[in-house]
């Protein structure tokens, strides 16, 4: 009996040109996106296989932004291993890897600034101001050049997912926006890319981000919100080497402080461990 044996192969397209030539070619597909800024571990490669069972083809972006990065050491310190990235993505049987140079993106001379209300200055946004025009303008820029059916996102990001999604609302882009559930190690912390920046002490102290989170969500019934708020501060203060930016229960739609009124209720949370900046969350409700 011959064995069959199908070789894949991972596209690897660094201008838009050649990716949406290849794209017009292959003709009427549903496209699953999954954009990321490389460096890439389990909770990217779960994006692509979530893309993967919904979708004829699915491509990945590699695209370290420097729009949305406040902090220039931050950019400069990211990591960039492509080789890895490329050889992980042909594990997970990737279509497309899009690639660009920043000069693909950005002419150098560009304006952008969407209004996307209170989303933009809450959390995230009151640490890292301008973070969030960043993230709109360059993901509405790969929108632009991939339009995929579907923009695969983690709840890891909560608020990203929030102001794309109301990015993807404003201009009513046909998009299905879907949220994947957060990655983590064995023992609890939120995969990221900027683990790697963790030494091994700091990797058992970063561990109290997501036990405080756990802890919040055991005692949601019985604590209010204010209390759990202020325990939860606490948690982290205490914990040497961690210094917590905020954790706040917030509506899960608008992340506006909780009510009696929200749907569904999220903790979340961010924290400098050492010298990395480090962000988490969990549902409540
Ligand atoms: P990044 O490369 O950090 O911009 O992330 C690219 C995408 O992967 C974003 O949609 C993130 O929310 C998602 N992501 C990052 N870390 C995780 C994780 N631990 N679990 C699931 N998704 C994640």
């Amino acid at each position: 009996m011959p064995r069959f044996t199908t070789l894949f192969t991972l596209k690897i397209f660094t201008t838009r040109k050649q990716i949406q030539e290849y794209l017009l070619a292959t003709g009427s597909k549903t496209i699953g996106f999954v954009p990321t800024l490389g460096a890439l571990h389990n909770g990217h490669l779960s994006l692509i296989q979530q893309a993967k069972q919904g979708n004829d083809i699915v491509i990945c972006s590699i695209f370290v932004n420097p729009t949305q990065f406040n902090d220039p050491k931050d950019l400069e310190n990211y990591p960039r291993p492509i080789e890895a990235d490329i050889a992980k993505l042909t594990a997970v049987n990737c279509d497309i890897l899009f690639n660009p140079d920043v000069t693909e993106i950005y002419d150098g001379n560009e304006q952008w600034h969407l209004n996307i209300g209170q989303l933009e200055f809450l959390l995230e946004g009151e640490f890292r101001p301008g973070h969030y025009q960043g993230v709109t303008q360059v993901v509405y820029k790969l929108l632009d050049i991939v339009k995929p059916t579907a923009l695969y996102m983690g709840q890891k990001d909560y608020q990203q997912f929030m102001v794309v999604s109301k990015m993807v609302e404003i201009f009513k882009l046909p998009v299905k926006m879907v949220m994947c559930p957060i990655e983590r190690e064995p023992e609890g912390l939120a995969m990221s890319s900027r683990n790697v920046h963790l030494s091994a002490e700091e990797k058992q102290h970063a561990l109290i981000l997501s036990k405080t989170l756990s802890w919040v969500k055991a005692h949601f019934d019985v604590k209010n919100v204010y209390n759990l708020e202020l325990e939860a501060m606490n948690m982290l203060q205490a914990e040497p080497g961690v210094e917590p930016e905020y954790f706040e229960i917030a509506d899960g739609k608008t992340l506006l402080p909780a009510n009696e009124n929200s749907k569904t209720i999220v903790a979340l949370t961010a924290a400098r461990v050492g010298k990395t900046r480090l962000i988490d969350n969990m549902l409540m409700m």
